[in-house]
C-alpha cells in the first residue's frame, strides 16, 4: 500500500500496531478471503477443515477483538489511542472487506456485555477476551424478513406504526423473556454465532418505537440457524438466519428493557456501524486503486504502459482524489465519535454512504483499468466490486441511511 500519510501526529504504537494488522490483513486475511469467495457451496466456507477457523484464531492473536471491551472485564478499550481504531479497521478492509465485517460484527455482543450491571452478562463479556482459541463468535441480529430498512428508520420517532412493528417479539413473564420469531439470512456470522446482539419487539402497539436489545447465548432450546447465504458479494462473510421458537433467557439478559432509552442505543449504534463501515470500506478503496496502478505500470499497450496513456492517468488520479477524500472525513469522524460519547449520527452516516461509494466507484474503474482482464477472476478487482456492491446495502441501504443522516442534520 503506498499511500502518504497525511496524520503526522501519528504515534509511534499506532504506527506499529497498524504494521502488524497490515501484515496479518495481506498475508492471510486477503488469500483466505479470495479462496472462500471462489467456494461455490456457502456451506464449504464454514466447513470444519476450511481456512476460516485457522483466520479467526490468528486474528484473536493481535487481541484487538478485545478492543471495545473495558479493562475491568479483560478487554483494553482504555489503553486504545482513539487514532488506532481507523487504521485497523483500514488495515482489515485492505484484506478483505467480507472478513473484516466477520471479525468486527462478531465482537458486537461481548462488547454489549461489558455494559451490563449483571455479573452473570458480565462474565459473557469476560469470557469471550480470553477466548484465544476463537470459540466465541458474536452476531448482530437486528435484519428480519419483513423489516430490513424498517430497523433503520427506527432512530426516528415518527416511525411508531404498529403495522411496521418487528417480527422477533419479547413478553416478560415472571423473571424471563419469551422470544418468538425469525431473523433474516442476512445476519453476519448468523450461521457460525455462537452469542447474538437481538434485537426485540417489547411493545408491539409502538411499532418500531417499542423495541429492546438483549444478550443471548444462541445454544438455548428454541433456536435454530438456518443455511449460509448465497450471494455475489463478501461472499467470504458467513451470513444466515437464526429462528426462535418460545426460547426463554433470563430477564438480566434484556440489556435495554425500555423502549424509550432504546431509540438512544439505538442512535448510538448506528453512529458506531456507520463509523466503523466508513473506516473498513476506505480500506477496500485503497486496495482497488493499488491494484489499478500497479497494473498500470505493468500493462504494455501501444508499445508502452498503459499509464503513459491520458486516460489512463486521468482515471487513475481522480480514483486516488476519491480514496483520499474518504480517508480523510473517515479518520475525522471516527476521532470525533471515539472521544465524544454523544457522537455524531450524520457525519457517520455521512462517513458509511462517501466510503462504501468510493469502493464502488474506484473498484469499477479499477475494472476499467485492467480491460477484459478486469473481468477476469484471476485478477482480483472484480471481487473487490462485488464485495463494494453488497456495502453499499450493508448495515442499512445507503438511501435510507441518508433520509435518515438528513433527518438528523436538520
Ligand atoms: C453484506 C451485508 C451484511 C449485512 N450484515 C447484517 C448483520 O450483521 N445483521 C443484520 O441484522 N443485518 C445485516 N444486513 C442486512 C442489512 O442491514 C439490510 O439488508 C438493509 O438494512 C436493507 O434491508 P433490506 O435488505 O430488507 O431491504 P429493504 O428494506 O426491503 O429495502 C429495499 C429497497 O427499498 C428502499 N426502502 C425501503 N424502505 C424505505 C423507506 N422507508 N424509505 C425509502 N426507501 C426505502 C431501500 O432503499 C431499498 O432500495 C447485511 C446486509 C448485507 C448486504
Amino acid at each position: 500500500m503506498g499511500y502518504l500519510e497525511l496524520d503526522m501526529d501519528l504515534g509511534s504504537e499506532a504506527k506499529a500496531i497498524q504494521k502488524e494488522v497490515r501484515k496479518f490483513a495481506l498475508g492471510e486475511m486477503r488469500p483466505v478471503g479470495i479462496q472462500l469467495d471462489r467456494l461455490s457451496d456457502p456451506a464449504d466456507v464454514i466447513a470444519k477443515d476450511s481456512p476460516l477457523w485457522s483466520l479467526i484464531r490468528n486474528y484473536r492473536k493481535l487481541n484487538l477483538h478485545m478492543a471495545g471491551i473495558p479493562k475491568a472485564f479483560g478487554g483494553m478499550a482504555e489503553e486504545m489511542d482513539p487514532k488506532i481504531g481507523p487504521l485497523v479497521a483500514h488495515e482489515m478492509g485492505y484484506g478483505d472487506a467480507g472478513l473484516a465485517i466477520s471479525f468486527g460484527a462478531g465482537s458486537m455482543p461481548f462488547t454489549l456485555a461489558a455494559m451490563s450491571p449483571e455479573p452473570s452478562v458480565q462474565q459473557i463479556a469476560r469470557d469471550y477476551c480470553e477466548d484465544a482459541k476463537g470459540e466465541l463468535i458474536g452476531c448482530w441480529a437486528i435484519t428480519e424478513p419483513q423489516h430490513g430498512s424498517d430497523w433503520v428508520n427506527a432512530t426516528n420517532p415518527k416511525f411508531d406504526d404498529p403495522k411496521c412493528g418487528s417480527e422477533v417479539t419479547a413478553v416478560l413473564k415472571g423473571d424471563e423473556y419469551i422470544i418468538n420469531g425469525q431473523k433474516a439470512a442476512w445476519v453476519s456470522n448468523g450461521t457460525i454465532a455462537t452469542h447474538a446482539a437481538l434485537h426485540v419487539n417489547l411493545d408491539p402497539s409502538k411499532g418500531m418505537q417499542g423495541t429492546g436489545l438483549a444478550v443471548i447465548p444462541l445454544d438455548l432450546p428454541g433456536i435454530r440457524k438456518g443455511k449460509p447465504l448465497d450471494k455475489i458479494g463478501q461472499r467470504a462473510l458467513n451470513q444466515g438466519e437464526i429462528f426462535f421458537d418460545e426460547v426463554k433467557i433470563p430477564k438480566s439478559h434484556m440489556l435495554v428493557p425500555e423502549p424509550a432509552v432504546m431509540h438512544m442505543v439505538m442512535r448510538q449504534i448506528l453512529t458506531g456501524a456507520n463509523t466503523g463501515m466508513g473506516q473498513t470500506f476506505v480500506g477496500l478503496a485503497q486496495a482497488a486503486f493499488d491494484e489499478a496502478l500497479k497494473y498500470a505500470k505493468e500493462r504494455i499497450q501501444g508499445g508502452v504502459p498503459i499509464f503513459e496513456h491520458q486516460n489512463i492517468k486521468l482515471r487513475l488520479f481522480e480514483m486516488f482524489i476519491k480514496v483520499e477524500s474518504a480517508r480523510a472525513l473517515s479518520r475525522r469522524v471516527s476521532l470525533y465519535n471515539a472521544v465524544n460519547e454523544a457522537g455524531s449520527v450524520h457525519y457517520a452516516i455521512a462517513s458509511k454512504i462517501l466510503s462504501t461509494r468510493t469502493a464502488y466507484e474506484v473498484a469499477s474503474d479499477a475494472i476499467a483499468v485492467f480491460g477484459g482482464n478486469g473481468l477476469a477472476r484471476e485478477y482480483g478487482v472484480e471481487k473487490m466490486f462485488r464485495d463494494a456492491r453488497a456495502s453499499m446495502i450493508e448495515d442499512g441501504d445507503n438511501s435510507v441511511l441518508a433520509i435518515g443522516g438528513a433527518d438528523d442534520l436538520i
